[in-house]
């Protein structure tokens, strides 16, 4: 689960320099767009996971509004964007942005995908695979590097993205679709969804189509922001990856089991694989100096303090690290005694 291409799985290979530079300024030319498309979607009064009431105000982002849920956790967009609007930001320069970062740290994020490829292994080593948002294939490409007894399969909505895998991976099927259009019954071993289900307006729904396109016993492998880890809890509203209206549901482990339980799916296993991203991120935050992300940084120590498996793991890196509060020092004399 680690090794040595951790070292790369750092933030600022992730997030290339000029997506850092224009990220922000991009996104608020994109939404002032999309403002302009009418939107006539309700704004929920409860949770869009549990079904809490308890919900509230929890940060703007370009003018989207996001709350928080009390009871579950989850963050999301409320109101929801409409599909018109979606539509628009998903073919914006927006998109056409990202991709080149996708492709320009390219390389920097395989080694992310290795890692998601020996979970995959460590459960199913062969049979029928889908890949739902393929994008520009970074898991594909990830996946021919390896030996693998998978017939794999792609599916995404992108003609562009379509195009793109067609041309690099001819040997792979390509359904351009959504995946709620995929027919039923397909028989898939695996279903991977990687960094989407962030993306999408319903996720029970989407995890109820998934489910039907499994076989028996089949695996959903998925990955999503977790906005209970480190990183989150001391960036707090600042976080890099609040972005309506890609962004509308932002996940933590309990709202997740929502979902699952809804589509009535089970929990197998979970991970949080780059700690290394975590860490390059903090640094980067807490080397401003701001106080609030000190004090966060502080309170995210102090929430896990009664996780036994958390001050295991900590007091482990104080001793590796030799922080840890006991010195022991080993010394000798020397051969010849210096006489100057
Ligand atoms: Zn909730």
């Amino acid at each position: 689960m680690s090794g040595a291409s951790d070292s790369q799985i750092v933030f600022d290979a992730i997030h290339t320099q000029k997506k850092q530079q224009h990220l922000v300024r991009m996104m608020s030319e994109t939404a002032l767009e999309v403002h302009k498309i009418p939107n006539h979607n309700v704004k929920f009064e409860s949770c869009v996971i549990c079904k809490s009431s308890n919900v509230l105000f929890h940060v703007n982002k370009f003018g989207f509004n996001l709350d928080r849920c009390c009871d579950c956790g989850h963050i999301f967009c409320n109101p929801m964007p409409n599909s018109s609007q979606l539509n628009f930001y998903y073919n914006s320069p927006m998109k056409d942005f990202e991709n080149e970062f996708f492709i320009e740290s390219f390389e920097k994020r395989v080694p992310i995908f290795k890692k998601r490829i020996e979970i995959i292994k460590s459960f199913v080593p062969k049979g029928k695979l889908l890949d739902v948002g393929s994008a520009i294939g970074i898991f594909i490409s990830a996946l021919q590097r390896e030996e693998y007894g998978f017939e794999v399969h792609c599916c995404d909505p992108s003609d562009g993205a379509c195009r793109l895998l067609k041309e690099k991976y001819p040997e792979i099927t390509i359904h351009q679709m959504m995946v709620e259009q995929l027919k039923a019954d397909c028989g898939f071993d695996v279903v991977t969804m990687w960094d989407t289900l962030e993306h999408v307006e319903s996720p029970v729904d989407v995890a109820m189509s998934i489910k039907k396109l499994l076989t028996p016993g089949g695996y959903w492998f998925f990955s999503t922001p977790n906005t209970d880890s480190f990183e989150w809890k001391v960036a707090g509203v600042d976080h890099v990856q609040l972005l309506p209206p890609g962004h509308i549901n932002l996940f933590n482990l309990q709202s997740i089991k929502r979902v699952l339980l809804d589509a009535d799916l089970e929990l197998v296993e979970y991970f949080t694989p780059n700690g290394t991203l975590d860490v390059s991120y903090v640094k980067k935050l807490l080397q401003n100096g701001t106080p609030e992300y000190i004090k966060n940084a502080g309170n995210f120590f102090y929430q896990h303090i009664e996780d036994d498996s958390f001050l295991a793991a900590f007091a482990k890196l104080l001793t590796d690290t030799k922080y840890a509060g006991n010195i022991v020092v080993v010394a000798r004399k020397r051969l010849v005694e210096d006489k100057g």
